[in-house]
This record gives structure tokens, sequence and C-alpha cells, in this order.
């Protein structure tokens, strides 16, 4: 066990090989690839150590665009859908302003948003993948994010209305709560199912509170894990 954390630590610090840095600013010259051209964003994914996140059997494979299992049923989402979802939030020059994310899962998406945004919240509805992202965020010392154990259908009526809110899980439709703590003036994207497209289909949705109502605009074609709802 010990033997374990230690490797852990030697290869965060050190950071070579498949992990090392040159390994993720080829990740983010793929994304420019793609078309994600926000620099802050592409800047924030540069400097989130992604294999951290993942485990340790994994970690070589942690800068390839693809989503990876983080135990329990979960993953860690792609690099292209945080970028672009992020990219999304704040086009035209926004600030992101107090950002809500729903489903922390490994950490991950929460790290990039904390170096982007001034203030984070994320909420995971399972203990263990909670406690598990608190420990991969540990050594990141960010002091702008706070994680919260509870259902992300709720949002976090506490620290509301939020600027920015990021759903990283699929609903059929967006959760009421999220709309009543979105700010006027603020923004929204998450992954919703569209069953009359055909079963598993599912597209981003950016939304936008104005003073009097919402617009909404469809985006990439998406997968996601299902939104559930409850605690475990
Ligand atoms: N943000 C993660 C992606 C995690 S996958 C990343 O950076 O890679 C989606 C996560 O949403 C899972 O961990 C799942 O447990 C969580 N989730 C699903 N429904 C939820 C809900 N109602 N409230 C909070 N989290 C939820």
């Amino acid at each position: 066990m010990v033997g374990q954390v230690g490797m852990r630590e030697a290869k965060n610090l050190a950071g070579i090989g498949m992990t090392s840095q040159r390994t993720r600013e080829r990740m983010v010259d793929r994304l420019r690839g793609e078309g994600i051209t926000d620099e802050r964003v592409l800047a924030a994914m540069a400097a989130v150590p992604r294999h951290v996140f993942v485990e340790e059997a994994l970690a070589s494979r942690a800068y390839e665009d693809t989503a990876l299992p983080i135990g329990l049923g979960q993953t860690i989402s792609q690099p292209y859908v945080v970028a672009k979802m992020i990219e999304a939030l704040r086009a035209g020059g926004r600030d992101l302003g107090k950002v809500l994310e729903i489903g922390t899962g490994c950490g991950y998406q929460a790290a990039v948003l904390a170096h982007v945004a001034p203030e984070v919240y994320s909420i995971e509805r399972i203990q263990a993948l909670l406690d598990r992202a608190r420990g991969n965020l540990l050594g990141l010392k960010l002091s702008n994010l706070r994680l919260t154990y509870g259902d992300g259908n709720l949002g976090l009526a506490k620290a509301a209305p939020f600027d920015s809110i990021i759903v990283a899980a699929a609903a059929p439709e967006v959760p009421q709560a999220l709309l009543q703590q979105l700010a006027v003036g603020g923004r929204m994207i998450l992954p919703l199912k569209m069953p009359q497209a055909g079963r598993g289909v599912q597209r981003l949705v950016l939304i936008e509170r104005g003073p009097r109502a919402y617009t909404e605009k469809a985006m990439d074609a998406v997968r996601f894990v299902p939104l559930e709802t409850g605690r475990l």
C-alpha cells in the first residue's frame, strides 16, 4: 500500500514519459486541430495533469482524446468535450463568474474550470467518487474549488445564483432547479437525451437566461453517462 502511494507521488512530481508536460502539450495541439480556439481554455488544459485523475493502469492513456473508466460505472470526460463545453460558456469573451458543475466524477473538469473561473462549486452523488476526487485534487491546491456531496438535480441553493452551470451527465430534460439557480445573463451547458432522434442519442444544449426568457441552442452530438436521481 505504502509502495503504491509512493509510486503515485513520484509520478505526480516527475511527470515523466507518457504523463509529461510535453504529452499534455500534444493533447492541446490536437484540441487546436479539432477547432478549440479559446486560449484561456487551452492553457487550463495544458496546466491540469489529467493522468492524476485516472487509475494507475490507465495513466499512459490519459492524454488520448477519449473517455476512460474511473470506477463505479463512471467515466472521465473526453478532453475535447471538456474544452468544447467550457469554450461555449465563455464564447463572446464572457467571464465564467461563479460556476456550478454537476457530476464531479474524478474531479478533472472541476480542476480545469478552477483554472478558468474565479469560483467553482461541484456536486457528486456517489460518495466514494467524491472521496477519490478529493484525493486527486489534493496536490493541485485549487483554493477556489468546493466539492459537495448531493443530488445535482437539486442544484446548490445555498451558493446560488450561478453565472455558469455545466452538467457532466445526460438528462432527458433540463432540471428545473438548475434553471432557477442560473443568474440572469448566465449560461448553462448540458447534454440532453434526444430519444426522438434515436436510442442513446444525446446533444449538447447551451441555454442562456435573458431578463425575461431562456434561449436554447443545440450543439454537438455527445455521449455521457446518465444523470441519476438521489445519492449513493
Ligand atoms: N466531470 C467528470 C465527469 C464525470 S462522469 C470529469 O471531469 O471527467 C459524470 C458524473 O456525474 C459521474 O461521476 C456520476 O456519478 C455523476 N452524476 C450522475 N448523476 C448525478 C446527479 N444527479 N448529481 C450529481 N452527480 C451525478
